[in-house]
């Protein structure tokens, strides 16, 4: 890349016009989920008995026999064919952070020389890619290398081009989870039977809990000419060097600006292929940082939700390129400014449609109110180093702790109203809550939740995990994670808690305590057990990470360390007890993430030593050779005394060109050598430790005195692309 050929993309971005998406006919309504194999399309193209039985399948859990399978794929074809559809694929979602899909195409041959279509229940059902070949943390090596992927009924098979999309788990041959979607809904069948167990203590009637999950995916888009520009964001999704630009987000006018208009006609088309494929998108705006933008739907069913967010992300990726643009889901693309997260607002409700996070009317409403509210933060509070674990990797520690952005602990945020609940509930003395009863059956002493705070917006933004009114917001998950990773360790943790708050409950009533009592005294042993995950001041602060390291709460910074936290014994047996991953899936995930994270480093350390000594430093060279030139030339033509003060200036950057040019080198020298020696390292875990302590720190200290560089050099020479000149779209 030279300067002109930067000159030239600049150009050809800023020049660029809207590509115009034309306005449909039909409503949203007409065209929501047109390409999804909904129930409406089975009822439609299965036989009623066939129908019956799906729904059976997917409301109860009921096993799907072939002859079911066969039937239901014939629909399936005959609906596909009928939309020019000739692939199908199954779709999963292995330990990397995409999805995977392998197509084959319906044709067989028919015997007499020629081809038919078909798609039989068997290739519905289940299919077997090799999983040698995704991240499976020795899996593989130690029990079988086949693995296979096995159809998810609870998520409906959509269309996409001419393919149909099947959602499916992907396991290893002896049944061990080899991706995302496999432990999500073990882990939402587990939070389902103990908040079931917990709701019926109110609610008798209640037969089913559902988790949702609510996502608000935040992501940048750059122009597709300057990014193009920029190897280290075509390598690793972010900038790797960069001068802050004179106006970035200082004054606050990009969060809800208006949309322009190249990016409206992205989300435009964006909706409208999300809707198709049946995403309730809601929401779109203009996020804090300058090109940053978010979207959001309607809150889902968890495990739907999570195959949708996932979707989203292929989505925004495509229609992006159709628009000129490249859809940047990195935590943290430039410095300076605000990264990127994932919203994961999380709810439970009753399948009579109690949401058992939302305050109720009565006294017995708020008491379950409560239960289910202080079992959250106990089970965010026996697990806070885990979740942290959950949502941490080497992208998202750019951006926790960064601007705007939750800090490397995990805390939540009730609000003063909520607090003082909880407060006044945990110093009411035990006679006065013995008292309550038979006499006032009514008066269940649990302070009035004053109507205000169902709408409360007074959200504190530094807070990684939210009350929010009716549900919680885990705002810590990274853009472009696979949420279920998150979403596992909040189910699972919440069903430890429900479990435990049921099995305590049952005990006190078995002595024979009155139940309400007996709920009240639980609750408010786990108000006292939880307090400390409980903080509503300002997460940004340097008094917050010596006050919560105080309190016991998992303040690691180092994200391999962070990895530990799915190893320790409470860990191991939380998942063992709730069913949701063994001890054997837990040490390969570990393993992926150790790996994972020592890839990213290693790969953002190669660019970036490419960068310096191929880019930036012959530049600076080159500038500095014309300055020297130049203090040459004004010496031959002036006098000694006014030359020398004349050249004073030069000398100077010619100088700063050598000091930082010196740092630079010596210390990508220091880079290829620290990664020489952490390479030679065996052990994945200790690699990863080594990549963080000796490698990213390099990375950071050795990119000052390029951006510095960037200031002096002459910009008629600069080869990449600016801050200022990616990140205004026009
Ligand atoms: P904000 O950015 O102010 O938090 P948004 O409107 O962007 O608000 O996002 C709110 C998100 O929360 C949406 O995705 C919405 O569907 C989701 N949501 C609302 N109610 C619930 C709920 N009960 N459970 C889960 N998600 C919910
Ligand atoms: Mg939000």
């Amino acid at each position: 890349m030279s300067a002109t050929l930067r000159f030239k993309v600049v150009e050809q971005a800023f020049a660029k016009k809207p590509v115009e998406v034309p306005n449909r006919k039909d409503r949203p309504g007409e065209f929501f989920a047109k390409y999804v194999f909904n129930r409406q399309k089975m009822f439609q193209y299965l036989p009623a008995k066939v129908y019956a039985r799906m729904v059976d399948v997917m409301d109860h859990g009921a096993q799907l026999d072939r002859e079911t399978a066969d039937a239901v794929a014939a629909g399936m074809k005959k609906w596909a064919i009928g939309m020019g559809v000739t692939h199908c694929t199954h779709w999963f979602q292995p330990l990397t952070e995409g999805t995977a899909e392998k197509h084959d195409a319906f044709v067989v041959h028919d015997g007499k020389g020629g081809m038919i279509e078909e798609f039989t229940g068997k290739e519905l059902i289940q299919q077997e890619p090799d999983a040698s070949s995704f991240p499976n943390g020795g899996i593989r090596s130690t029990f079988e290398a086949r693995g296979y992927s096995a159809w998810d009924p609870a998520s409906p098979v959509f269309v996409m081009g001419d393919t149909l999309m099947i959602p499916t788990v992907f396991v290893s041959y002896t049944g061990e989870a080899l991706d995302y979607k496999a432990p999500l809904k073990k882990s939402i069948n587990a939070v389902d039977k103990a908040a079931t167990a917990v709701a019926q203590l109110f609610y008798p009637e209640v037969a089913k809990v559902i988790s949702n999950l609510g996502w608000e995916q935040e992501y940048f888009l750059v122009d597709e000419s300057l990014y193009a520009a920029r190897p280290d964001l075509v390598m690793t999704g972010r900038t790797l060097m960069g001068h802050d630009s004179a106006k970035n987000q200082q004054m606050d006018d990009h969060y809800f600006g208006a949309i322009p208009q190249r990016v409206s006609m992205f989300m435009k088309d964006l909706e409208i292929e999300a809707l198709e494929l049946g995403i309730p998108c809601k929401t779109r705006h203009n996020e804090a940082a300058p090109n940053q933008f978010e979207l959001a739907p309607i809150f889902e069913e968890m495990n739907l939700a999570n195959d949708h967010n996932m979707l989203i992300m292929s989505l925004m990726q495509n229609v992006a390129r159709k628009h000129g643009f490249r859809c940047l889901l990195h935590e943290k693309p430039f410095a300076g400014i605000n990264g990127s997260g994932k919203h994961n607002n999380w709810s439970l409700v009753t399948d009579t449609g109690v949401l058992l996070h939302s305050p109720g009317k009565t006294p017995a409403d708020n008491l379950r109110f409560i239960t289910f509210l202080v079992e959250t933060l106990k089970a965010v509070h026996s697990h806070n180093g885990l979740l942290k674990a959950s949502i941490i990797s080497a992208t998202n520690v750019h951006r926790l702790g960064g601007n705007e952005a939750p800090p490397t602990i995990i805390s939540s945020f009730l609000g003063s109203q909520l607090s003082h609940v909880l407060a006044a509930l945990e110093n009411s003395d035990d006679n006065e809550l013995l008292n309550i009863g038979s006499k006032h059956a009514i008066n269940l002493h649990v302070p009035q939740i004053p109507d205000l705070m169902l709408d409360n917006t007074d959200r504190n933004r530094t807070s990684p995990f939210a009350f929010t009114g009716n549900r919680f917001e885990f705002r810590a998950v990274g853009s472009q994670a696979n949420s279920a990773a998150a979403m596992i360790v909040l189910n699972s943790a919440m069903a430890e808690a429900l479990t435990d708050f049921k099995m305590r409950v049952d005990k006190l009533v078995a002595q024979g305590e009155d139940k309400t009592k007996a709920i009240l005294r639980v609750v408010r042993e786990d108000i006292k057990a939880c307090k400390p995950i409980i903080f509503d001041g300002n997460g940004y602060s340097d008094e917050w990470r010596r006050e919560a390291a105080r309190r016991g709460l998992d303040v690691e910074t180092s994200a391999p360390l962070m990895f530990d936290q799915y190893l320790t014994p409470s860990t191991v047996r939380m998942f063992a007890r709730t069913g949701v991953l063994t001890k054997a899936e837990l040490e390969a995930r570990t393993e992926i993430k150790q790996e994972t994270y020592t890839k990213k480093v290693q790969i953002e350390a190669r660019i970036f030593g490419d960068l310096c000594l191929n880019h930036i430093i012959p530049v600076a060279t080159r500038y500095q050779s014309q300055l020297i030139d130049n203090v040459g030339k004004v010496q031959g033509v002036f006098p000694a005394e006014e030359a020398a003060a004349l050249n004073a200036n030069n000398i100077k950057l010619i100088r700063s060109i050598s000091e930082h040019s010196r740092f630079i080198t010596e210390n990508v020298d220091r880079l290829i050598e620290a990664r020489r020696v952490a390479n030679r390292i065996p052990d994945q875990r200790e690699k990863a430790v080594a990549y963080h302590d000796t490698v990213a720190p390099l990375l950071e200290s050795i990119r000052t005195h390029v951006d510095e560089l960037e200031l002096i050099v002459d910009d008629e020479l600069w080869p990449l692309p600016k801050y200022r000149e990616m990140l205004f779209i026009r």
